[in-house]
């Protein structure tokens, strides 16, 4: 086996290097940080478990599927909203999990504040995995670990990224009554090894990082960094890996084509920032945080029933849900400065490559020019 998927469709999941049943493919990174699949060659068997498996090659069937219902929920704990980056719905779901003694898997920072997906049984470990990470997660080995768990009949909630929940579900090939499945609407996922460049220039050991402060509010995107002796907090206005993971210069190559943005997903339960509530239902807006909650099976919709009182909430009929929230089904656009970005990224300061690739280079500017002039010409000319 050459190659299981062309590298600019692979989304990262891993399901192919959790179901090969030789090891023989590693988690490789490209040049621009994001982990890729490469085959020992010597040792593949030409399976194909690796191909068959691969969730872009795939399209799974959606059963146990209702009429989606969308909610809109505040946490009614203030202290959970301030740390969650939306309205703090996850922490419920994980906490109703840990009840029951499962074990719940989602991304979180290791010591060197990379982000990788990893499993908590405690509440009091619920921290690691709140907020959002905007950077594509590791999952390593997790996807055996859940196996493994689920074989020993234990409740299990794996959130992630709908890539993410499709590359799980296609690697273990059937349905387990006891795992719970939580995806978001998803932006896109930025590159490691942006984040390390960008953590990587600040002073200081790190303590603690936020993307989603929100001390100037939850409208506003704030990126807070926490070192030994200083705290930095900007707003998407003035933080460049912000810019940059919105401004979508360091998506992953399949963010700007993803097959897995869609209404109905294979997830139980889908979640997301409630963009546009103060437009729909003012009450529902205080800018601490407001979630849009999308209850995608039967078994996500008597999940919420358990936990519905830990939020004030209510019904929203979906078109006007997801109205403000085309990222749910819709890619965003490639930023036609990212290549730029990447060509740059071992050349600059942080700031100085996002800000290099938001300018237009001189070259493209006398192009732009050049064009501008010859074509006022054949206008006088007739
Ligand atoms: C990369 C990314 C892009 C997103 N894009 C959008 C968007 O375009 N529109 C929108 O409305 N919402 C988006 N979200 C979702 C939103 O930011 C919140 O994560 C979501 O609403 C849940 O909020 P909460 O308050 O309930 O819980 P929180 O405590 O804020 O969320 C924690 C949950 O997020 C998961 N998570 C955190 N980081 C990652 C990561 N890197 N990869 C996978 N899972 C992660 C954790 O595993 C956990 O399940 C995005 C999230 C991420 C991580």
């Amino acid at each position: 086996m050459d190659r299981i998927i062309e590298p600019i469709l692979c989304n990262g999941c891993h399901a192919c290097y959790a179901i090969c049943p030789k090891r023989c493919i590693d988690m490789i990174q490209n040049e621009e940080g994001f982990l890729e699949p490469s085959i020992d060659k010597d040792k593949c068997i030409e399976c194909n478990l690796c191909t068959t498996t691969c969730p872009v090659n795939n399209d799974l069937t959606i059963d146990d599927k209702n009429k989606l219902i969308s909610i809109v929920a505040i946490n009614k704990d203030d202290n959970i909203r301030e740390k969650s980056s939306s309205g703090g719905v996850f922490t419920e779901i994980a906490n109703y999990i840990l009840d029951k003694n499962g074990c719940v898997y989602g991304a979180g920072f290791n010591n060197n504040f990379e982000v990788e997906h990893m499993k908590i049984t405690d509440k009091s470990e619920i921290y690691k995995l709140q907020g959002s990470k905007y950077v594509q997660s590791k999952i390593g080995k997790i996807f055996l670990e859940v196996e493994k768990d689920l074989k020993k009949n234990k409740f299990v909630l794996f959130t992630g990224t709908p890539c993410q929940i499709e590359g799980l579900k296609s690697y273990l090939g059937k349905d387990y009554e006891k795992l719970y499945t939580q995806d978001i609407i998803c932006h896109g996922v930025p590159s490691p090894k942006a984040w390390k460049k960008y953590i990587g220039e600040f002073k200081g050991n790190i303590k603690d990082i936020s993307f989603r402060d929100k001390t100037f509010g939850w409208n506003k995107f704030s990126m807070k960094v926490e070192s030994d002796n200083s705290t930095y907090l900007n707003t998407l206005d003035k933080d460049t890996f912000l810019q940059s993971f919105l401004k979508n210069f360091n998506l992953r190559n399949s963010c700007y084509n993803c097959r897995f943005k869609k209404l109905n997903r294979v997830s139980d339960i889908t979640l997301a920032d409630f963009w546009g509530i103060e437009n729909i239902d003012k009450k529902y807006f205080d800018d601490k945080g407001t979630s849009l909650v999308i209850l995608q099976s039967y078994k996500g919709q008597n999940l919420y029933q358990q936990i519905k009182n830990k939020f004030i909430s209510k019904e929203i009929n979906l078109e006007d849900a997801i109205k403000y929230n085309t990222a749910i089904n819709k890619s965003v656009e490639l930023n036609k400065k990212r290549n730029i970005f990447f060509k740059n990224i071992d050349r600059y300061k942080y700031d100085d490559l996002v800000q290099k690739s938001i300018k237009e280079t001189n070259i493209e500017k006398i192009i732009k020019i050049n064009q501008r002039i010859k074509g006022k010409i054949k206008r006088i000319l007739g």
